[in-house]
């Protein structure tokens, strides 16, 4: 495989396919989930559903197919998003009266149907999540990244007033992105509001969780936006208040997407494969019994015994006894794939009540006996997910860069980021990324106060703190 600091994007590129992730579609853009691919996203899945309805969302689902006039009613919406449509006009065996759009994100339809169903202010909050594919046409497909087809959540909801539409948008952003982020994927998180340019299409405001790539890159793993009135207005979603007086709803939309799978493969992948967070692990633990003739089916057994033992404690153990390939083949493979704890059983470990413990990271190789294996292994797991967010943190904290000066900003984009004033306009934001591929990431919800003169222009600058800025996916 092309190692990382020679071409991060041949690394990844190879990677993904490697490592059984996923396959290229047939239609350009699109990808195969493949199984082990599709167990990491499941993982993430669950967990995030969990954290969803915990924040009192309701799942619920909506048709693929959007009316085109749908689209058109909100002007900066249909904007944004018009060159990314995928569009229906012949079914049936004829043409269609109105062409369909397959969704991109569902505001619309969603809308449509809030509007039907809140007439008082005892309808609301109204608070949905759909679990979906979602269809943007892309020009430049990345496996994961950016793919024209995407699963994801979608969560909608709809508030009396501006005070719980807003705690909401933060609720989603904080309580579901920022911990599912740290907590499973192991990934440091910065969370703060899109600058105008960065918005979502349609949106008061737009706020993001950044994260850092191992080539320095950002990627946005997660966005909450803010819709004020603007989608109720476009759909007429109004309520009675107490006072009987007629009043439009305010509106809040999230995302989480698989490219969240890229992401753990960016920020913590190496030059030997992915590094899976146990939490987000399809096998946590993989068990290679080493025994040829008289031993192959005594060691086989007592992998397979500690594997079900393994289980019964709660961890995802597989053991590898595929018969023809030997056993330095399978540690590459393993490692390649990503697996936290690789243990090794052969006939004299057995007799010793013991097996061989890898680790993927740190080169730690020791040998754990077999009666405390669950319990130790509960451990070394937990310590490997708390060690990936902190050298993950490190790695970021290291390659960030606080500065007022032009050159120092250049050379701190070229390898990460820079926390930069800036004057707010997008027409500086624009130059900035002519000369330099960086863009505004974030403005950090937990940034010190700061003001003076624009990192690029020189005109006062804007927001009251420091943006980040960076290369991003
Ligand atoms: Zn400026």
């Amino acid at each position: 495989m092309t190692p990382q600091s020679e071409d991060f994007s041949a690394w990844y590129n190879e990677l993904v396919i490697k490592a059984e992730l996923v396959d290229r579609g047939p239609v350009r853009g699109t990808m195969v989930i493949r199984p082990y691919g599709y167990r990491i996203w499941e993982l993430l899945q669950s967990e995030l559903d969990r954290l969803i309805k915990e924040t009192g969302h309701q799942n619920a689902y909506f048709p693929l197919l959007i009316p085109q006039s749908y689209l058109e009613r909100e002007a900066e919406h249909v904007e944004g998003f018009g060159p990314e449509f995928a569009v229906v006009t012949h079914a049936g065996g004829k043409q269609l009266e109105e062409p369909l759009i397959v969704r991109p994100t569902s505001e619309t339809v969603i809308g449509e149907f809030m509007a039907k169903w809140v007439s008082s202010y005892r309808d609301l909050p109204l608070l949905l999540n759909q679990w979906a594919n979602v269809v943007r046409w892309e020009l430049r497909p990345r496996m994961f990244l950016r793919t024209t087809e995407f699963l994801w959540q979608e969560g909608h909801t709809a508030y009396a007033d501006e005070a719980g539409a807003v705690a909401e948008t933060m609720r989603a952003l904080d309580e579901i992105y920022a911990r599912t982020a740290r907590e499973l994927a192991a990934m440091p998180v910065i969370e703060g509001e899109k600058t105008p340019t960065e918005r979502f299409a349609g949106a008061v405001s737009t706020f993001s969780i950044e994260a850092m790539m191992r080539d320095g890159r950002a990627l946005q793993a997660g966005t909450s936006h803010y819709l004020g009135t603007n989608f109720a207005r476009a759909f007429n979603i109004q309520y009675t208040g107490e006072d009987g007086q007629l009043s439009h709803a305010h509106t809040t939309s999230f995302g989480m997407s698989t490219r969240m799978i890229g992401g753990v493969i960016m920020t913590h992948g190496d030059d030997k494969g992915l590094v899976l967070p146990p939490r987000l692990a399809p096998y946590q633990v993989v068990i290679v019994p080493i025994g040829r003739g008289d031993h192959a089916a005594e060691v086989t057994e007592a992998a397979t015994t500690l594997a079900a033992r393994l289980a019964g404690a709660g961890i995802r153990a597989h053991v590898d006894d595929r018969p023809q390939l030997s056993p330095g083949f399978k540690f590459n493979d393993w490692e390649l794939r990503g697996v936290p704890i690789r243990l090794e059983l052969g006939p004299r470990d057995l007799a010793a009540g013991s097996a061989v413990m890898a680790l993927r990271l740190g080169g730690v190789k020791e040998p754990i006996s077999l009666e405390g294996a669950p319990a130790r292994l509960a451990d070394e797991l937990a310590a490997f997910q708390d060690l990936l967010l902190e050298r993950a943190t490190e790695f970021r904290d290291a390659r960030t860069v606080t500065t007022d000066q032009w050159d120092d900003f250049t050379k701190a984009v070229a390898t990460g980021w820079a926390r930069a004033l800036h004057c707010g306009t997008p027409e500086c934001e624009e130059l900035i990324k002519a000369e330099t591929g960086a863009t505004a990431r974030c403005i950090p919800l937990d940034g010190e106060p700061a003001s003076g003169r624009c990192i690029r222009c020189d005109l006062p600058s804007a927001y009251g703190k420091r943006v980040i800025f960076g290369r991003a996916y």
